[in-house]
Formats: structure tokens, sequence, C-alpha cells
């Protein structure tokens, strides 16, 4: 089953997208817990962490890539930012297409809620 994020891959629904390649996705969270909150998935749909294989490898080492690039870019990268990807109920995962959050902008707190 697709989820929304597929949707955004599609075009199908507008996100405020800033960065794409052939691999990934890079759009704003709508719901921004900090003043810095994208959220970079793989168009390859992988519905959680536990369904990652090795074949994947280049895939989600891509986001971290990625990442690092936008943080430069938004120039975060020295005074940090977070990475989350959440899985599975405990966590709090909502939406099962997996999905980087990168937060920054703010003093981020430890141990998260
Ligand atoms: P999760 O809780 O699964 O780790 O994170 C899902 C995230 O997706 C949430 O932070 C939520 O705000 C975001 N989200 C859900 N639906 C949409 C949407 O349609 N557009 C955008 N840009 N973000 C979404």
């Amino acid at each position: 089953m697709s989820t929304i994020f597929n949707k955004i891959i599609n075009k199908e629904i507008d996100a405020d997208i800033v960065y794409e390649d052939k691999i990934s996705i890079a759009f704003k969270d709508i719901n921004a817990q900090a003043p810095i909150h994208l959220l970079i998935i793989p168009k390859k749909e992988i519905k959680t962490i536990n369904h990652i294989t090795a074949k994947d490898k280049e895939i989600i080492g891509h986001l971290f890539i990625v990442a690092k690039k936008i943080a430069k870019q938004l120039n975060i990268d020295n005074e940090g930012y977070r990475i989350v990807f959440n899985c599975n109920d405990n966590a709090g995962q909502t939406v099962f297409h997996i999905h980087m959050h990168l937060l920054g902008g703010r003093k981020l707190l430890w141990p998260p809620g």
C-alpha cells in the first residue's frame, strides 16, 4: 500500500521540496518541530527500518550524504542538527515509508521524550 509520501514523490500532492535526485527527495515536514525540519526519503518504498535489506545499502547511505549536503547549504552543519528515523509504534512512526528527519535551527534536547 502506497503512502502519502509516494504521492509527494509522484507530484500528486504538493510539498515544499528542497532537494531531489534519482534516489531521494527531501521536503519540509508539514508539522515542523524545529525551525528546520526536513524529511529525506528514498524514492524506493521501504516500509520501516526493519524492511531494509543489504541491497538497500547504497540508498540508505545516500540519504546521509543528502542530509549533510543540505545541512551545509542551510549553514547548520557546524552548530549541529539531529537525524532521526522512527520505527514502528513505540517510536511514533506514522508514515510507513522510511524517512529521515533532519532537525535543526535550535538547541535540541536530549534524551528525546
Ligand atoms: P513519523 O512520525 O512517521 O516519523 O513522521 C512522519 C512525519 O511526516 C511527521 O513529522 C509528519 O508531520 C509528516 N507528514 C505527514 N504527512 C505529511 C504530508 O502530507 N506532507 C509533509 N510535508 N509532511 C507530512
